[in-house]
């Protein structure tokens, strides 16, 4: 059976500079992939060539048994493309509300659940996007890529720079996500939240998926000389 996700030998450019020499990875229906390597190894970039935001150099990208090919961003999207995108984005000028009704579209993910999943959002959710506080927000951009039900969920450091009590509980959510059979692509920097979540892991460097495996054998030598950890 093919993969809900397939990259085969992407590479990349931004003008003449090129960020990636060949990256194949593969997310199967409700599994999660963790995507890792140090600061500037393609990681985003990777996301960015998926999710349409960035057109490939070459390279082959199958989702859901499609050749995303020339697709554009929004379509992408349509077939079912999550995209949690590094720094937060609500729009600030509407409520916690408004801005998950915004994304909403027919499937199994409503306010209400949004809300179970986020129980913050349902305390919020009259307020505008703009008061809230950093790790409410990433909790209501998380939401909005819920409410258009994806096939895969794409997080890019969905936790980066928040406190540890928010990153915890944005981690449990994850965590009840991936035990509910969402197929997660998961970009972050923390090995030990991810080896909950991931059931492999592709590392890249300087644009090229140079491991790939399970979380719990990326440790020691291994961590240190890709992750620098
Ligand atoms: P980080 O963890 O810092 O986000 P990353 O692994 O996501 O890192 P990318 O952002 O994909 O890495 O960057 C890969 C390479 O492409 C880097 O060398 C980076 O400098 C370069 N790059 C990224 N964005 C641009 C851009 N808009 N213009 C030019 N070069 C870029």
């Amino acid at each position: 059976m093919s993969a809900l996700l397939e990259v085969e030998d992407l590479h990349a450019a931004y003008g003449a500079s090129q960020a990636l020499f060949g990256v194949s990875l593969r997310v199967e229906e409700g599994q999660a992939l963790a995507l890792m390597g140090r600061n500037g190894m393609g990681k985003t970039t990777t996301i960015a060539c998926i999710t349409r935001m960035m057109a490939a150099k070459a390279g082959r990208i199958s989702f859901a048994g499609r050749d995303l090919g020339r697709l554009p961003s929004h379509k992408a999207a349509r077939l079912g493309l999550g995209l949690v995108p590094e720094g937060r984005r609500a729009f600030a000028g509407l409520t916690v509300r408004e801005n998950l009704m915004a994304a909403a579209r027919k499937g199994e993910w409503s306010f209400e659940k949004v809300c179970e999943l986020f129980p913050r959002l349902a305390e919020r959710a009259g307020q505008r996007a703009e008061t809230l506080s950093g790790g409410e927000q990433q909790m209501l951009v998380i939401g909005r890529a819920l409410m258009t039900n994806p096939r895969l969920l794409i997080l890019d450091e969905a936790t980066e720079g928040l406190a540890p009590v928010v990153r915890a509980e944005i981690w449990a959510a994850i965590r009840e996500l991936k035990a509910r059979g969402q197929s997660i692509l998961v970009v972050d920097k923390s090995l030990r939240e991810l080896a909950t979540v991931a059931d492999d892991c592709v590392v890249l460097e300087r644009g090229r998926d140079v491991w790939h495996g399970a979380p719990a054998a990326l440790s020691g030598d291994l961590a240190q000389r890709y992750l620098g950890v």
